[in-house]
Formats: C-alpha cells, sequence, structure tokens
C-alpha cells in the first residue's frame, strides 16, 4: 500500500493488520475499523490481559488470534507494530520482505488528525514532562489530550475527536524510542529532548543507534517547527547544531537565548520577569525543575500564556510511582520510585534527598553498570538493600565499597527496614532495574511496595 502522500491515504476496505495486542494495538484497531479498513488483529501470548483485548474487539466484530501468529497476517496491505515487537524481529523482516507497509501506532494516528502535537522524548522525566505540559496547555484557547507511552493510546484520542471533533485540540504525547522505529510522516510542531542516558541496550545494540532511535522524532521537522531540547546533555548538545527546525534550549544554568530561566530563587520568563517563585513550584527536586522548563518552553512555543504556565508550576505534584511519598512512620519516610528503572534515575532520587537513605535496588537486569552510583552514596546512603534477579550483579559491582544486604523479595526488604531504619531515615524504593522478574509492571511493584509498607510498617 502507498503511504508516500500522508494527506492521500484511505483506509477503506484495505487489509489492516494489527500485530501485538497491547493497548494501543487494541486502540488503532478501533481506529482503523472506524476508518473503514478490513483489521485483522494478531498476538503470539494469550496472557490473560491479550486474552481479554481480543473477547472485547470480537465482540466488535474484529477478526484476529492470539498465541501465535498464523500465515493471515501477511494478507495485508498495511501492518500496525507494537512497539513491544523488535525491527529485527523475524516476522517483520518476513512482512518487509513481501513489501508491506509497517508504521507503528503513533504514526498511524497522526495520519488522521490535523490538531499540533507536542511531543516528548527522553530516557527520564517523559511522563512528568508530559503530564506538566499538559497542564499548562490547558486554557481556554487550547484544549490538550495526553496520550501516548504514558498509557492512554494516541489512536484512542484521535478516533474521540474524529467522532467529535474539537477545534481547540493540542496533542501533548509521550514518545519512546520503540515508538519512533516505524515512522514516516510523524511531525511534531514542537519536539521536546529531555535527556539521553543509557537505557534499553537489553534492546539496542550500542549507545549510538540507541541516541539515533529517540533522534528520529524530530526527522521531518521543518522550518515552522520548533525543536525543544536540554542544553546540560551533552549528547543533545551536539545533536542539534544543525537542525533544520527552529530550536531553543532549556538549562538549569543561566543561558542566552532560553526562553525560562532560573536563578536561586525563582524562575524567569524570556523579559526577566519573575514567573514564580521557587519555593512556590510544587515539584520536588533539580531534575523536576529541568522537566518544567522544558513544558514550559514547549507551552510557550504553542501558545500557553505565561499564567497558565505559572499556574501548572505551582499546583502540579507529580505522578504516581516517580518519587512519590508513601508513609511517614516513626520519623521514617517512605519513598516509592518504582518508575525509577535505570540508573540515572536512581542518580537523581539518591540527589533529592540529603540522606540518611536506604536504598532498596534490584529487579530485572537492563545491563547498566550499577558501581557509577556508587559517587553518590557517601554521606547519604547508609544501606543498601539488593532484590531481584540483578541481585548477584548488584552484589559483584558495589560489594567492596557499599556491602549492599541480598534479600529475597520486596516484603523481605521492606521488614528488615522496618527493624532496622532509625527516624529521620528514608526508605526509598528506586530499583534502577526492570520490574519484569517478578511483577506485572513498575506500577505493579510501586503498588506492592505502598501495600506492603501499610502491612509491615504501618499496620505491623
Ligand atoms: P519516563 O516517563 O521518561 O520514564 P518519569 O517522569 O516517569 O519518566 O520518571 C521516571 C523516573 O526518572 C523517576 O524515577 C523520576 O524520578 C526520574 N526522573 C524524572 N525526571 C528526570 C530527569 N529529568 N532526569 C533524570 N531522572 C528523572
Amino acid at each position: 500500500m502507498d503511504i508516500s502522500d500522508r494527506n492521500n491515504i484511505k483506509l477503506r476496505d484495505r487489509q489492516v493488520a494489527i500485530i501485538g495486542l497491547g493497548r494501543s494495538g487494541v486502540a488503532a484497531a478501533r481506529l482503523a475499523d472506524h476508518l473503514g479498513a478490513q483489521v485483522f488483529v494478531s498476538d503470539s501470548h494469550d496472557s490473560p490481559t491479550v486474552a481479554e483485548n481480543y473477547r472485547r474487539l470480537q465482540h466488535d466484530s474484529i477478526a484476529g488470534e492470539i498465541g501465535g501468529h498464523g500465515d493471515r497476517i501477511y494478507q495485508a496491505d498495511l501492518w500496525v507494530l507494537s512497539p513491544g515487537i523488535a525491527r529485527n524481529a523475524p516476522l517483520v523482516l518476513e512482512a518487509q520482505n513481501r513489501g508491506i507497509s509497517i508504521v507503528s501506532e503513533i504514526e498511524f494516528a497522526s495520519w488522521f488528525t490535523m490538531a499540533p502535537l507536542l511531543a516528548v522524548t527522553g530516557s527520564n522525566g517523559k511522563t512528568t514532562t508530559v503530564h506538566a505540559l499538559a497542564k499548562m496547555c490547558q486554557t481556554e484557547h487550547s484544549h490538550s489530550a495526553l496520550s501516548g507511552n504514558m498509557g492512554v493510546p494516541f489512536s484512542q484520542i484521535v478516533l474521540a475527536d474524529l467522532i467529535e471533533p474539537d477545534p481547540r485540540r493540542i496533542h501533548v504525547l509521550e514518545i519512546s524510542s520503540f515508538q519512533m522505529e516505524f515512522i514516516h510522516h510523524f511531525r511534531p510542531k514542537v519536539s521536546v529532548f529531555l535527556n539521553i542516558s543509557p537505557d534499553h541496550l537489553d534492546r539496542y545494540s550500542s549507545m549510538d543507534e540507541y541516541v539515533a532511535a529517540k533522534m528520529r522524532m524530530a526527522v521531518n521537522a521543518g522550518t515552522e517547527d520548533f525543536i525543544v531540547y536540554n542544553a546540560d546533555d551533552d549528547y543533545l548538545n551536539q545533536a542539534f547544531t544543525e537542525a533544520a527546525a527552529h530550536t531553543r534550549s532549556f538549562s538549569l544554568k543561566d543561558i542566552p537565548g532560553a526562553l525560562f530561566t532560573v536563578n536561586r530563587t525563582k524562575i524567569k520568563n524570556f523579559e526577566h520577569a519573575t514567573l514564580i517563585p521557587l519555593d512556590e513550584v510544587a515539584l520536588p527536586g533539580q531534575h523536576n525543575l529541568a522537566n518544567l522548563l522544558a513544558a514550559a518552553t514547549a507551552a510557550h512555543l504553542a501558545g500557553a500564556p505565561d499564567q497558565s504556565i505559572a499556574m501548572a508550576m505551582g499546583t502540579f505534584r507529580g505522578v504516581p510511582h516517580r518519587l512519590e511519598k508513601v508513609a511517614e512512620f516513626n520519623g521514617v519516610t517512605y519513598v516509592n520510585d518504582s518508575k525509577a528503572t535505570n540508573l540515572d534515575a536512581v542518580k537523581v532520587a539518591l540527589k533529592s534527598y540529603p540522606g540518611p537513605i536506604i536504598l532498596i535496588l534490584g529487579g530485572k537486569d537492563k545491563g547498566g553498570d550499577f558501581s557509577e552510583l556508587l559517587p553518590l552514596f557517601r554521606n547519604r546512603v547508609k544501606q543498601i538493600i539488593a532484590i531481584g534477579q540483578a541481585q548477584p550483579r548488584i552484589l559483584a559491582a558495589l560489594r567492596d565499597a557499599a556491602r549492599p544486604i541480598p534479600l529475597d523479595g520486596l516484603r523481605d526488604a521492606v521488614k528488615f527496614t522496618r527493624d532496622s531504619a532509625e527516624p529521620g531515615d528514608i526508605v526509598l524504593l528506586s530499583p534502577g532495574c526492570a520490574s519484569f522478574d517478578q511483577f506485572r509492571d513498575f506500577e505493579d511493584r510501586g503498588d506492592q511496595f505502598k501495600q506492603l509498607v501499610q502491612e509491615e510498617v504501618v499496620n505491623a
């Protein structure tokens, strides 16, 4: 199927295969169905979630299969591929051999909206930033809708807008590198790059490949578009010296040309007027200040007034599972940072507290070098607890300097902290690893942590 002209893609009666039935696959199937395509969904798994998603689609007369891919998937004009499937998976190569056009769900949905797109990517801080950005862009003149990697599929919002159009719509999109692997026309009005640090090295063969995948978000940016990037990040600083789009950087340092700058007491706008005093900013941590500067810059470029930007900064308290205060008991504070699935996120978590910290680390190993954390431990971290599949690597990397304690699982870790923490301590779950060794996802891990703190500490 020819998809070279974005404005002339017609799906009516075309065969569209949706490969992977997660949330975004379901939403893409419904969007394609609404547009008159012959939809076929296919997932190699048959987990309860996949089975339930499939059942719902079948109920609406959408055909498909789960628990394996049959040959039917190759009788398609177009594939919408789940971000969970690697670019070089055999079935992807086979589809390419057969000349089937393959797109990501984000690309697919983007064909069917004319509303401006504000897209945010980076290794850390995406979800926090898009929530802040959506709040800043929720005004009388613009109605922001948040979607993408944060959980609500873009296709779902686009479909809702097709059914009930909103001329003031602005899409705020959280984008992961995987979602950019199959894009063609995707073109945000504002592309925000927060930071680039080693992540997903289990799926990308090198750091360069990972960076290149993220950079693809702005590959179609033209002279009417904007790229917003973090000038404090070495990779990003080098990347955008010759971009076609207008570039605007943000920084925690006072750099020339930034739309918003920060000094010791306040955030200022480009006219040097006070946007908001720092002690009125609701989110804690320097890293969150960087996220807010990124969001503010993008919101300004999208037309949001300073008043709305300042209001969001003063009221937005963050998203669960990111440095989320869970309980304070006998002077000990319990913090759930389950979303810290890489070591950079652990580093900013450690920097957000003066100490003393009892750190719970571990989960499914993503190949990071735990010894990178060592410089941050001094005078701050009093105890490290190593759990999960990554435990042997944590023990090996930290052994001499930090003497981590190996424990069996999260419950044992929480029990241990109950018996050993002293008033003033912070018990921080900031795993630096993925969650899939023992939990459904990072939310499940964070929720279980919160429950264990209630059971084993507060109500013990
Ligand atoms: P993402 O959606 O990119 O995973 P989140 O906002 O969900 O980002 O935050 C994920 C983790 O990264 C949390 O542990 C959070 O405290 C940490 N984090 C947030 N912003 C930053 C940042 N700018 N730099 C480094 N780590 C960050």
